[in-house]
């Protein structure tokens, strides 16, 4: 006789449930496997939460599994237990988050993908050259044997100056990890893509005979499959990946490490917007594991984690390689050494320096394009992006104007559209216009720019990365893209353009993240031992406001300082870590619409626990077309604000509001 079991199976859409589907068969399917539907009129992969004998529904009413995708090994309970609890957390449908989290291809209605990627799975891998581990320096060591000999959860800042081996400790503690344990599974993240390669290359050299799994958007879909499998089976040893690899089905973990803690790129923008770091914690904790959370600069939360005690603080106060030592940081006080077309002479002569020894320098300006606006002196006309609150950004090269909030492009006017005023002049300057300016100053200097801009293209970034790494290269400028993570071994200038402007954003977290920003782009200065003859490796800072308390700390490497002050402020100022909040933010055609619906939301909000602020509009109010503003709670209980969002989300649900809003729990932007 046939067995007959009900399914219960959650898909990716919006609807907020998990649907009870018919099996009848010989096996009985497993919690964790995919299945085949119908749904509507449409078939759709789902997956088995929970498989029970009897569901509330008439069974004439249920439809019948189509089939049970056997090809593919259940996920773990642990997996699921992630998607729901990043779900609940970040208040989303169990079937919009676990169902993304695995590759396009095993979801697909057919297994064909599936069937191949499995094939060539099972083929045996090529083995890498085999790489030597220099031995440890002996804080190096203590933090390795601190994260070894952990058992259990524990959450470990790996606190360390920028160069001061890092990389080393997490490959050492992998080391004895999977020495140990012959199945063991490490997951380690990053924040950005073009940091993975150099990563790899570590590890693939130092443990030659294990596979190494890499996870990112930038995959093509074929690759993401099969390393996602690798991972899947537990073939994949080692796990390396950007902020969605945290939600990889990983049988065997055993450890997690994060490096570059602090970055805003752990947290997702869009959709279920989850910060990576702190589902890595979660996780960590779940499985009963240590986690590593790496950084130079940590982010506020992870510092006062460790001052309650939450948190181990694992320091590596100096830098790793012999006779390696931080540069020595210098402002350059704008008010008396006059930029010319944003570089002052100090700066250029530094560079004349470098260039004349034969070492690199980096420029470091977090703005692309050419200018950021043209204006029109006449007049005052500027150029406006018609669809945004924003200018559109002069690029000179591809003779266009382009938006960099919607991507709206228009050719360069000839005149000024308002006056015909044919003298238009680009304001303020980008990486572009820098890099114009210094093959000016500098014929002979062999000058690379890399932005998002100049990497469009599949794999360029790596190979522009490779050309500085081979000594290709004279003059580095870029954005934040080059600020972090990266090894440069003969580079012994940095030049910070213009960093002044986020001084006063109105954002309470822009001190925080621009400290991170500098205090990164400075760490890739001197990290090799200096030559015989060679320069002192230095950080040029051009401000207009040399004594800001930011400036001296980061004159002083003096991250302790800098966090003490910033956590006096949030203390004092009520805000995060000592708050909680959540956002809703919503976009309309007409700000009063937008206003209008926030304003209803707000009435909803009746709990003494929670505080609600007044609805404004977001700083970059018009968005290609749409008008946004924001609303934001707060509490100082976690817990009551979770239980209040839960019930406030199907409350504003039911209003069926004609426009479109999203709710963003432990919000990094606001
Ligand atoms: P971080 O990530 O802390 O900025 P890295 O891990 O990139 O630093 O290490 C900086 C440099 O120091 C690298 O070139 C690395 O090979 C080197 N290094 C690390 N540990 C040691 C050590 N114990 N002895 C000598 N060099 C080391
Ligand atoms: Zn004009
Ligand atoms: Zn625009």
């Amino acid at each position: 006789m046939l067995n007959e079991f009900i399914l219960q199976v959650v898909l990716d859409t919006p609807v907020e449930r998990v649907f009870d589907y018919l099996w009848s068969g010989n096996e009985v399917p497993l919690r964790g496997q995919f299945v085949l539907i119908n749904f509507g009129r449409r078939e759709l992969v789902g997956l088995i939460v929970s498989i029970k004998k009897e569901s509330e529904f008439p069974r004439d009413k249920l439809k019948s599994v189509i089939s049970v995708r056997k090809q593919l090994s259940p996920v773990s309970a642990e997996w699921i237990a992630l998607c729901q609890f990043a779900a609940d957390y970040y208040q989303r449908p169990l079937g919009e988050v676990a169902l993304p989290a695995v590759p396009k291809n095993l979801r697909s209605l057919k297994t064909v993908a599936l069937d191949k990627a499995l094939k060539k799975l099972s083929q045996p891998q090529v083995v890498a050259q085999a790489g030597h581990a220099p031995p440890l320096n002996s804080a190096q060591e203590y933090a390795v044997q601190q994260i070894v000999a952990a058992t259990g959860f524990k959450p470990g800042l790996l606190y360390g100056v920028t160069g001061s081996g890092k990389t080393e400790v997490y490959l050492h503690a992998a080391e004895q990890i999977l020495a140990r344990d012959p199945d063991a599974q490490i997951l380690v993240l990053v924040p950005e893509i073009n940091l993975t390669p150099q990563l790899q290359g570590h590890l693939r050299a130092r443990f030659p005979d294990l596979q190494v799994a890499t996870l990112h958007s930038g995959m093509a879909e074929g690759e993401r499959t099969l390393h996602w499998l690798a991972a899947h089976t537990g073939q994949a040893r080692l796990i390396l990946g950007t902020r969605l690899a945290i939600l990889a089905s990983l049988p065997a973990l055993k450890l997690i490490i994060v490096d570059e803690e602090h970055d805003p790129s752990y947290k997702q923008q869009e959709g279920l917007r989850y910060s990576a770091r702190d589902l890595a914690v979660w996780r960590a904790r779940q499985l009963d594991i240590p986690v590593i959370l790496g950084s130079a600069t940590p982010s506020l939360e992870t510092w006062q984690h460790t001052i309650s005690g939450r948190y181990d603080k694992l320091s590596l106060p100096e830098r790793a390689v012999q006779n390696a030592v931080l540069p020595a940081m210098r402002l350059i006080d704008l008010s008396k050494d006059k930029p010319a077309e944003g570089l002052t002479s100090s700066l250029i002569s530094a560079l004349k320096q470098r260039l004349d020894k034969g070492e690199q320098s980096l420029l470091y300006l977090n703005r692309r394009g050419y200018a950021p606006v043209i204006a029109c002196d006449a007049c005052g006309w500027m150029s406006n992006c018609h669809r945004c609150s924003a200018f559109l950004v002069l690029h000179k090269q591809e003779y266009k104007l382009r938006c960099h909030h919607c991507s709206l492009e228009m050719r360069i006017p000839k005149a000024c559209p308002d006056c015909g005023n044919v003298d238009i002049q680009p304001l303020g300057r980008g990486t572009q216009r820098i890099e114009e300016h210094l093959q000016h100053l500098f014929p002979e200097a062999r000058i690379r720019r890399i932005d998002a801009d100049s990497t469009r293209l599949k794999g360029s970034a790596q190979a522009a990365f490779e050309t500085v790494h081979r000594g290709e290269v004279d003059i580095l400028i870029g954005t934040q893209m080059v600020a972090k993570g990266h090894d440069f071994k003969n580079l012994t200038l940095v030049g910070i353009v213009n960093p002044d402007t986020a001084l006063f954003s109105q954002d309470y977290r822009a001190g925080e993240r621009l400290f991170a920003q500098l205090m990164q782009v400075a760490g890739r200065a001197g990290r090799a031992a200096q030559k015989e003859g060679g320069s002192t490796s230095e950080v040029l800072i051009q401000t207009r406001y040399p004594q800001h308390p930011l400036y001296q700390a980061l004159k002083s490497h003096d991250y302790p300082q800098f966090a003490k002050t910033c956590l006096e402020e949030r203390s004092q100022a009520d805000l995060p870590p000592f708050i909680f909040q959540a956002l809703l933010r919503v976009e309309s055609k007409e700000l009063a619409t937008s206003l209008e619906f926030l304003r209803k939301a707000a009435s909803l909000v009746v709990s003494d626990d929670i505080t609600v602020h007044d609805p404004i509009p977001m700083s970059l109010m018009r968005m290609a077309n749409s008008e946004r503003a924001q609303l934001l709670l707060e509490s100082h209980s976690r817990p009551a604000l979770q239980a209040f969002l839960r019930m406030w989300i199907t409350q504003l649900s039911a209003i069926k509001p004609r426009l479109s809003w999203s709710l963003e729990v432990d919000p990094v932007d606001i």
